[in-house]
């Protein structure tokens, strides 16, 4: 018994150094009885920038009927992102984030959050400009891109995933051949929420049940930017329950690497640094 339980800890020992190079969080274990649960967890492979999502891409159909994959874009965000993550908890569900660069310089703690919630997290520009624009260079796009990675990376404290999703899903194809080649997996959508158009949560659920029923599964595009989204995710994850839908979580099979001349960009963009990374709620307090 003694020898084996040894043999137990050796074992474990091992594979927490082993995945310390690559650290992604699992997030807290599930008490919630009536919890939608996670059927599965994907690990994707993005060796060659493989592209996801059907209004764009016809590659790699790897939902099964009834399966939901969510994503959420434009974070992080105080109170929003916050909200999603605490409606995401609730139900024991894990998704995708693609934050933009510069928010997550405003917010990394949040971004954090993000992360020890154990969801996934890519990228989505530095600033969230249409790379489909007529008057922006490659060069300006690759700058776009890069920046976004680095920013993400930088506000995280590590690499995050090789996932990016295009501003407003717009994909120049020179920019799909250059993240081919830098080996990071491009995330379209199956079904978009038009959250962002939505003035009232029901919309936002509607939308999403409708075109779930209509195709059967899918990567959902939400943006955990929106207020309105925050509101109607727990609404649409008890329908989802109801309705008898799966949710998968997608990780990464290795971080991405980022670019050292981006990483120094973004750093330079950035107030002068200090040495205390402390949050600012562990800094400046209400005392009276
Ligand atoms: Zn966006």
């Amino acid at each position: 018994m003694r020898a084996a339980l040894g043999f137990a800890l050796v074992i474990s020992a091992t594979m927490a150094a082993s995945g310390a190079a690559w650290a992604q969080s699992s997030g807290a274990a599930c008490s919630n009885p009536n919890a939608l649960g996670l059927s599965r967890t994907v690990e994707i492979d993005t060796t060659g920038g493989p592209g996801f999502g059907f209004e764009h891409f016809k590659q790699h159909d790897f939902l099964r009927n009834k399966e939901v994959l969510l994503t959420f874009d434009d974070g992080p965000w105080p109170v929003n992102t916050p909200a999603v993550l605490k409606a995401l908890a609730d139900h024991c569900i894990k998704a995708t984030f693609f934050p933009v660069g510069k928010h997550a310089t405003y917010y990394p703690e949040i971004l954090k959050q993000v992360a020890d919630g154990g969801h996934t997290i890519g990228s989505h520009t530095w600033s969230h400009q249409n790379l489909g624009r007529k008057n922006m260079t490659k060069e300006q796009a690759v700058e776009e891109i890069e920046k976004g990675v680095s920013a993400v990376s930088i506000s995280l404290g590590s690499a995050p995933a090789p996932f990016f999703r295009f501003p407003a899903l717009q994909h120049p194809p020179e920019l799909v051949t250059y993240l081919g080649e830098r080996n990071i997996g491009m995330f379209s959508t199956d079904l978009d929420s038009f959250d962002f158009k939505a003035r009232k949560p029901e919309q936002v659920v509607n939308t999403i049940m409708a075109k779930l029923k209509k195709f059967g599964k899918g990567i959902v595009l939400m943006h955990d930017f929106q207020h309105v989204t925050a509101e109607a995710l727990p609404q649409l994850l008890t329908q989802l329950k109801a309705e008898g839908y799966k949710v998968v979580h997608m990780k990464a099979k290795d971080p991405v690497k980022t670019i050292a001349q981006y990483d120094e960009l973004v750093k330079k963009d950035q107030k002068l640094p200090t040495v205390s990374q402390r949050p600012t709620a562990s800094v400046v307090r209400t005392v009276d």
